[in-house]
């Protein structure tokens, strides 16, 4: 029989990986009273997380449903902002042109049939966006209410306020592989022994799919490689995100601006420098005021991406204690995947949303 105090006992749970994602499930389950320690092989903040462009965003491509949950996370991070210290959001819209004029209207039309807030500009409107522009086309679209963070800080805010919770953060920790006993999932293997907890989240990026092999289980991803250069702190030149073809640039809270081929980066072909350097001159070329301001440096990321270009969240079937959480655009998605994973470890609520996102769908094994 179970006693009233097994009852009351807080479900233990381990998050393995302490980027975006892995902070926004520890956040939402230690606020939900579960016992929560996060590990990561590194200094928790992430490795992709680093590296991102960091926009929040519902534009991408995509159907329908990923737009809803998307749009569903994008509120979801109006939430966070109000609960959390010193996370800001900063919802400053984005000026969308990087494809072809006619595909452009296509996709605004459908978008805003979705109730996206997509709005045509003509080049007057585009300019009293965003002045300091040289060169702008006879119309873009803009869309309000999308916005970006800095997501290392936004990141460490998150583990500190699931810290405040009661959580534990085990930084410098790699996770050798994953301990099961019948069919279950029933702790983690360290450099220092085994730690024992009735529910592993395994939410590290693009190493996921390597852990998750270790225990039989296949889930096919890649993980795209993406420059982007940072130009160094200027004063502020840029309002919004702007997405031009060939170039994606936001200027940052410390003032620098983030470019890329496009928002995930560009492949250096083993020729980083070079490209960081164009990347800059495009910058400064295209923005008045950004002459001179210089590179400062490059980060190279890796888009930890399911095979089929979607998220893949929730409980591999058939293995008790084991969660799964990886996907692209996780800056945009770490809101409603951290409360919707949350959910389903405490309650066995899987949210709608997530329906179409199983870990499991053929398409992934
Ligand atoms: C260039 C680029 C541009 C992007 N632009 C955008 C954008 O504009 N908008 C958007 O929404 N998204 C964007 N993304 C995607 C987004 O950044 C990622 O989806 C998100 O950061 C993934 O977060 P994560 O927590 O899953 O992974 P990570 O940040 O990689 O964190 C995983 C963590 O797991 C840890 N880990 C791995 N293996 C182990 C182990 N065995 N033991 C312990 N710890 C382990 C790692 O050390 C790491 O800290 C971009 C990504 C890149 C690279």
């Amino acid at each position: 029989m179970t006693s009233r105090k097994e009852h009351a006992m807080p479900k233990r749970v381990i998050v393995v990986g302490a980027g975006i994602i892995g902070a926004s499930i520890a956040w939402n389950l230690a606020k939900r009273g579960a016992k929560v320690t996060v590990v990561d092989s590194g200094e928790p903040g992430g490795v992709a997380t680093r590296s991102s462009w960091a926009w929040i965003n519902a534009s991408w491509g995509n159907p329908e449903p990923y737009f809803r949950l998307r749009m569903r996370s994008i509120a979801e991070w109006r939430q966070i902002e109000s609960e959390v210290p010193g996370l800001a959001v900063n919802w400053c819209g984005g000026l969308i042109w990087d494809t072809p004029p006619a595909d452009l209207d296509a996709y605004a039309a459908e978008r805003a049939a979705w109730g996206h807030p997509i709005r045509r500009v003509n080049r007057d409107e585009i300019l009293a966006l965003e002045p300091t522009l040289r060169e702008v086309p006879d119309h873009a679209y803009h869309v309000a209410g999308e916005g970006m963070l800095e997501p290392l800080a936004a990141t460490q805010a998150l583990l500190a306020a699931a810290q405040r919770l009661g959580a534990g953060i085990l930084g410098n920790t790699p996770i050798k592989w994953l301990e099961e006993k019948d069919e279950g999932c029933t702790g983690v293997m360290t450099n220092d022994g085994v730690i024992h907890a009735d529910e592993i989240v395994v939410a590290a990026g693009a190493e996921t799919a390597a852990l998750l092999d270790g225990v039989g289980i296949t889930l096919k991803m890649s993980a795209p490689v993406g420059l982007l250069a940072h130009s160094k702190p200027a004063p502020k030149l840029l309002n919004g995100l702007v997405m031009t073809p060939g170039l994606h640039i936001r200027q940052t809270a410390e003032g620098r601006i983030v470019a890329g081929t496009d928002f995930a980066g560009a492949d250096p072909e083993g020729k980083a420098d070079e490209l960081a350097a164009d990347l800059q001159a495009k910058v400064e070329a295209m923005v008045r005021g950004a002459e001179g301001i210089g590179l400062d440096f490059h980060t190279v990321g890796y888009r930890p991406t399911p095979t089929d270009g979607f998220s893949a969240v929730g409980r591999p079937r058939g293995r008790a204690g084991l969660y799964v959480a990886v996907t692209h655009s996780g800056v945009t998605l770490a809101p409603a995947i951290g409360r919707f994973a949350a959910e389903e470890i405490l309650d066995c609520r899987r949210d709608p949303l997530l329906t179409p996102y199983h870990p499991d769908r053929p398409a992934l094994t």
